[in-house]
């Protein structure tokens, strides 16, 4: 995915929640930049893959030199939840995810879901300057967001994925 001409933001929050009863929860992504609020629509397992790649992200660069300490990843709830207008500019598709050597920040490129008349050509896609202490706590609360909807395996206690591997029973699927 390109970012060149790709209109940018420097994100001062950043945070993902979702809105709705379990089963049928939509999930949004917000950050704030001095001006304004930009609200998008995610799919539960997008927010799953993003907290993924940003750890994984943030361990790779960290093997090189330090950008984030364990304090970074954890999150106050208060200050996670997503606040009015609650008006999505558009529905997320691909995300890309890159560290700036430079000044140190990490840029997550969003780009509208292709669907209908949205063609890779038209579709519109905005990057998001962070810092890496923003994204850290924005995976570590994702993660838990997103087991927040799962049902708790009466085995080990920890929320079920979709394909559970039980360390209670071996790592087997229930
Ligand atoms: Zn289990």
């Amino acid at each position: 995915m390109s970012e060149q001409n790709v209109p940018f933001y420097h994100v001062n929050a950043i945070t993902v929640d979702a809105i709705g009863e379990p089963g049928q929860r939509v999930f949004f992504l917000q950050a704030k930049d001095e001006n304004q609020s930009l609200t998008f629509i995610l799919e539960k397992v997008q927010v799953e893959s993003l907290s993924v790649a940003i750890t994984r992200l943030l361990s790779e660069v960290s093997k090189k030199k330090t950008i984030v300490d364990e304090k970074d990843f954890e999150f106050n709830e208060e200050g996670m939840h997503i606040q009015p207008p609650v008006d999505p500019l558009f529905r997320v598709g691909e995300m890309g995810l890159a560290f700036e050597e430079d000044d140190q920040k990490i840029v997550l490129v969003l780009q509208e879901v292709l669907f209908g008349e949205v063609t890779a050509e038209n579709a519109r896609k905005i990057a998001l300057r962070c810092t890496p202490g923003q994204l850290a706590a924005l995976s570590t609360w994702s993660m838990e967001l997103v087991n927040r909807g799962r049902p708790i395996c009466p085995y080990c206690n920890e929320p079920m994925a979709k394909d559970h591997l039980c360390p209670k029973k071996n790592g087997h699927k229930h």
